[in-house]
């Protein structure tokens, strides 16, 4: 018998196992690799096996969202973070490790834990009941991911991230971009929209054709596009009007940068890239349609050739992946419990987060969560100030259920500190977070 099911030997589950374990739970973790069974991604059956970058992202702890998420994961004793430490190779300010040392590294340590059973097999259907925690992953075996589509409806359960750039709002250029949605008589002015002209459409239809992209992979491409994912590049080839009929759609949207007195309320431009606000706190706006498998230099390079984001900062560039995730802001509660059936916890990247360290932090959560639920102690979240309370915050509620589409750990999804100079912002969000984090890790239950 155990305490907690988890399903998944990823990171996430990885991390969640030790958290749980070490604070004297009984645990049960069930990984599917070790059966002759493996995603198309992996390619060893080691537990946190990294499937593609042997990289951790940057580890600047004072002006980098991502560092500041292993600093904190470090406070936590994390396993994922230890177990890099010990076999980190030389990568400048990046945390890059030897991803076999890693692995076995995370490996031994969990076998060590007597109250921790490593069973090789293939889970297929959700628990009916018991504490689980689903960790399986962007490509969660597909007898799961049809019994997960079962519990949670199946238009709440992605198998293809489609994700349009997201810029930081304050990067965008309002001087050239005006506030309307189509039609609007000055009511619902929802959309940021950028105006192009003749010249500049046609170059940029020229650029979306010509510019570089990244080849989808052997086992990604025998997926069709559905609708409303299509590569924003895929449909500039369809023809030259195309996009000017989709989502650079210009008709509606009078621009008042453009008034004469004959026109009062201004003109249509010849296309319009428009941007809708993507988090509750109006810090991130993401390009509406703009999907695309250009490479990311390509990406930078043309989209700040858009009038209004010649400056834009990106909290993530587009992208399109076979990546089975949750539309957590509308399925799980603030605990990351499935809202339908609350003995079922999600965690890494199947909740909609994105990377080996976020997944690998939502894990930790998940497993504090567990270990508070079956202490009967009350979980309290970690600050919203904090990494970690940015990140499960935004997948627990704050993100627009609408276009939820997998995120990196950014400090857009932080509370924002408009007082500070914009130059010192970074700095100034990392400081708080440090503090902020001290009170809340003392409160946690100790590990043994
Ligand atoms: P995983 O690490 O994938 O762990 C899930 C585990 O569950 C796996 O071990 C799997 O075998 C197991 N499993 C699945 N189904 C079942 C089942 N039914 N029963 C039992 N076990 C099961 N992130 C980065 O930061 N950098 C990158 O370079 C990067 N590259 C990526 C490349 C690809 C091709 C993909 C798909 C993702 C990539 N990611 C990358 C994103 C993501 O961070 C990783 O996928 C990360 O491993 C997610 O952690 P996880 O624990 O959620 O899932």
């Amino acid at each position: 018998t155990y305490d907690v099911h988890i399903i998944g030997g990823g990171l996430a589950g990885s991390e969640a196992a030790w958290q749980l374990a070490r604070r004297g739970f009984k645990v049960r973790l069930s990984e599917m690799r070790g059966t002759g069974e493996r995603s198309p991604a992996h390619q060893t059956d080691g537990l946190a096996e990294l499937v593609c970058s042997n990289s951790f992202r940057s580890d600047d702890d004072e002006k980098n969202a991502v560092g500041l998420l292993h600093h904190e994961m470090r406070q936590c004793d994390s396993l994922i973070m230890a177990a890099a430490a010990k076999a980190q190779v030389p990568a400048g300010s990046a945390l890059a490790v030897d991803r076999d040392v890693f692995s076995a590294e995370v490996e031994a340590r969990l076998s060590e834990l007597p109250n921790l059973t490593i069973v090789r097999e293939r889970i297929d259907t959700l628990p009916e009941s018991g504490l689980t925690i689903v960790a399986t992953g962007p490509l969660t075996a597909e007898a799961l991911a049809g019994s997960i589509g079962q519990a949670t409806g199946a238009d709440s359960l992605a198998f293809f991230d489609a994700i349009a750039p997201i810029v930081y709002r304050e990067t965008i250029d309002m001087d050239v971009c005006w506030m309307a949605s189509r039609w609007d008589k000055g009511e619902t002015k929802d959309y940021i929209n950028c105006p192009m002209n003749k010249e500049q459409y046609l170059a940029f239809h020229r650029g979306l054709i010509e510019g570089e992209k990244t080849a989808f992979k052997e086992w990604e491409a025998s997926t069709p596009y559905f609708d409303g994912c299509m590569p924003i590049e895929v449909m500039a080839e369809r023809g030259l009007d195309t996009l000017r009929f989709g989502p650079m759609k210009p008709v509606g949207l009078d621009n008042p940068h453009w008034a004469t007195p004959e026109h009062p309320n201004g003109r249509w431009p010849y296309a319009v890239v428009q941007l809708r606000q993507d988090n509750k706190l109006g810090t991130l706006w993401n390009m509406v349609g703009f999907q695309t498998k250009l490479k990311h230099a390509e990406q930078v390079r043309l989209f700040r050739t858009i009038p209004g984001l010649e400056k834009a900062e990106f909290a993530r560039l587009g992208g399109l992946h076979r990546n089975t995730f949750l539309n957590s802001p509308v399925l799980l509660d603030r605990q990351m419990r499935l809202k339908s059936a609350s003995h079922v916890r999600f965690a890494g990247q199947i909740t909609g987060c994105e990377g080996y360290v976020e997944s690998s932090a939502v894990g930790l959560m998940t497993g504090l969560m567990t270990a508070a639920e079956l202490a009967g102690r009350e979980w309290q979240a970690p600050p919203r100030t904090t990494a970690m309370g940015a990140l499960l915050s935004h997948i627990t509620g704050d993100a627009e259920a609408e276009s939820y589409q997998p995120m990196n750990v950014n400090f857009g999804l932080f509370p924002p500190l408009h007082d500070v100079k914009k130059k010192q912002r970074k700095e100034a969000y990392t400081a708080r977070a440090k503090e902020d984090i001290v009170p809340w890790i003392n409160g946690l239950a100790p590990a043994a």
